[in-house]
């Protein structure tokens, strides 16, 4: 049967089943080497206090939060993109 993606959407070695994440966005289960992993990093500091002391040189923590996407909540938000009509007969 042809593949539709070599890895089969998946990323990382092509081990069999993987633990299960929930989606930050729709709260869907998705196998975690398929979801889409995105950190974001936040501060407790306002954005404008921050940046005046930034100037001063002062160093401001930044909390990193992961985040995991289902393949919809990613093309959705634009964390990844469809290829063009004429592409996605490609496989590869
Ligand atoms: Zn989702």
């Amino acid at each position: 049967m042809p593949k539709k993606r070599r890895s089969g959407g998946k990323t990382g070695s092509k081990k069999g089943r993987s633990e299960l994440v929930s989606c930050s966005s729709c709260g869907k289960l998705v196998r975690r080497e398929k979801a889409k992993k995105r950190t974001v990093y936040s501060s407790f500091v306002d954005y404008q206090i921050a940046r005046e002391l930034r100037a001063q040189g002062t160093r401001i923590p930044r909390v990193p939060t992961v985040k995991y996407y289902c393949v919809n909540c990613a093309v959705h938000r634009g964390i990844v993109h469809i290829r063009a009509k004429e592409e996605r007969k490609k496989r590869e």
